[in-house]
């Protein structure tokens, strides 16, 4: 059972969220990753040991900035590995997406029962997957939908999912709002 973590500040937030994380180990996990709006950019750090470590990743590669999300992973599609490991991003549709600067960084709790049949039309437009999850075909469908407005994007993208998820999204282009959602799993609000 995994869990997440957003928040919004004008302070460095990662500190908060790492003990977000960490009330949450006790929940069991195989991976953790944190990712945050930095000087304009999405940046992450993830790991597939303790939340300890990843505190480590995150001190050595200075990952720090006032939105970000957190997670831990319990997989169900794809492997414990790091490219499994959350938050995902999507850079847009293209053979050369990778290179560009992420665009969506999204976590998920649950399972979406739909995954291959929405991966599918996704990849069919041009979207590249890095890793073997269900979750990352939501970062690619808010990033396919967004017009400018997050909140929006994330409305039209929950319409298309079937299954039992909470999320937490943030946008490059909106460096001071996370959008959550939920179905079937719990996510609050404070
Ligand atoms: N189904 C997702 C995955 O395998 C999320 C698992 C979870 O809830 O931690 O990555």
């Amino acid at each position: 059972m995994c869990g997440i973590v957003g928040a919004v500040s004008t302070k460095n937030i990662v500190p908060v969220l790492l003990e977000g994380l960490r009330r949450l180990e006790y929940r069991g996990y195989d991976s953790c990753g944190v990712a945050v709006h930095q000087g304009g950019q999405l940046k992450r750090a993830r790991s597939t040991s303790r939340v300890a470590e990843l505190e480590a990743n995150v001190k050595a590669e200075e990952v720090q900035g006032g939105t970000g999300i957190a997670h831990t992973r319990w997989a169900t599609h794809g492997a414990p590995a790091v490219h499994n490991a959350h938050p995902h991003f999507s850079h847009g549709p293209g053979a050369d997406a990778q290179e560009r600067p992420g665009r969506v960084a999204l976590v998920h709790n649950g399972i979406i029962e739909n995954y291959e049949e929405l991966r599918a039309g996704l990849q069919a437009r041009g979207y590249v997957f890095s890793s073997q999850t269900d979750t990352e075909v939501i970062a690619h469908l808010v990033d396919s939908l967004y017009d400018g407005d997050l909140f929006d994007a994330v409305k039209a993208a929950v319409k298309q999912l079937h299954g039992a998820y909470a999320i937490a999204v943030f946008h490059k282009d909106e460096p001071h709002r996370v959008v959550g959602a939920r179905a079937g799993s719990p996510l609050i609000l404070g």
